[in-house]
């Protein structure tokens, strides 16, 4: 399959790239790593008059610590998060993800930004992000803001991103005791249920929890009900208080990998395996 015809324009920094696109105008597009992008021109469902480059911009990628947060640059590939020591180290859920993520083609060509940028109901990330309370940072004509992953998937392939800005980095509390995991689909890898559990944990006894899942509906979605039932339980208490995760998830995704009943048996399976996993690291 041909894309449509585009312009292709490489941005040299932040502001060059946020200028490009002020002057390209509703008919630009980022690309990254192109691995959601270029499949969707592919097949026409997008087609940008103009793709604005920005894998190259000096200072937009990399992984590093400062003031107590991690810093994910956006267009840092999924290969450089999972083999980070750093985040091996302080956040190993993020690389764990990042390390299951499609095939060593697309960890080495996706990026963390485009990820979320493109919000797949299915991806990885977003639910990761939810799980570490990340802040996303942004820049636009207007300058920069920060939004909290919470807020900032706010449906089916919607985020609270406008045509004039892009993604720079993302930002997070190192967190050891959290660990995602996923019942992956065999060819792509996307989760057809992926869930993300990070605890603060005294004495054996979760204080609190914050639970992301995806690939559940149509946008990543935090479990309220399973983190409030999750606080005040030790190990033996988790199973009681996930069993019905299913029920904070409204329109459950139904697609030819799995039916609405089959993912709604899996989301108390996988958010039980994250939760006791992270416990385990407490
Ligand atoms: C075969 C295959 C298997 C895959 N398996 C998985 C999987 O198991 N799990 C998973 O989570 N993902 C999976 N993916 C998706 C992959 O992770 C993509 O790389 C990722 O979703 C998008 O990142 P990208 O850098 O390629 O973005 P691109 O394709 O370049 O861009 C995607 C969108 O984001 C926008 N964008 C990109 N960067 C920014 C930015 N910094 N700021 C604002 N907007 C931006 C673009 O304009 C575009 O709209 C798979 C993809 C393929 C092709």
């Amino acid at each position: 399959m041909i894309p449509a015809a585009f312009e292709y324009v490489r941005a040299t920094s932040l502001d060059d790239a946020v200028a490009k696109l002020k002057a390209a105008g509703s008919g630009a597009k980022l690309i990254a790593g192109g691995h959601s992008l270029v499949p969707l021109m592919k097949l026409r469902l997008s087609e940008p008059g103009t793709l604005i480059d920005i894998s190259r911009i000096p200072g937009l990628s990399g992984i590093r610590e400062s003031g107590g947060k991690i810093e994910i640059g956006a267009t840092t590939t999924h290969h450089d998060i999972a083999v980070s020591k750093l985040l091996r180290d302080k956040c190993p859920m993020v690389a764990e993800a990042a390390a299951e993520i499609g095939d060593p083609q697309v960890r080495n060509r996706g990026t963390i930004g485009g990820s979320i940028a493109h919000a797949d109901p299915a991806a990885d990330f977003p639910a990761v992000m939810l799980a570490v309370d990340a802040d996303i940072i942004i820049k636009g004509k207007s300058g920069q803001r920060s939004v909290k992953a919470s807020t900032f998937f706010r449906g089916f392939y919607d985020v609270d991103l406008t045509s004039g800005e892009l993604i720079t980095a993302v930002q997070f509390e190192p967190i050891t005791s959290a660990a995602y995991v996923k019942l992956h689909q065999r060819a792509s890898h996307y989760a057809i249920v992926g869930a993300a559990a990070a605890l603060v944990v005294k004495g054996g006894v979760i204080e609190s929890a914050r639970v992301g899942v995806t690939g559940a509906t149509t946008h990543a979605i935090r479990l309220p009900g399973v983190e409030k039932a999750l606080a005040g339980k030790k190990a033996d208490g988790v199973a009681a208080a996930v069993q019905n995760a299913a029920a904070d998830v409204p329109d459950v995704n139904v697609d030819l990998h799995a039916s609405e009943d089959y993912r709604k048996a899996m989301i108390p399976v996988f958010v039980r395996r994250a939760v006791e996993r992270a416990l385990g690291r407490s």
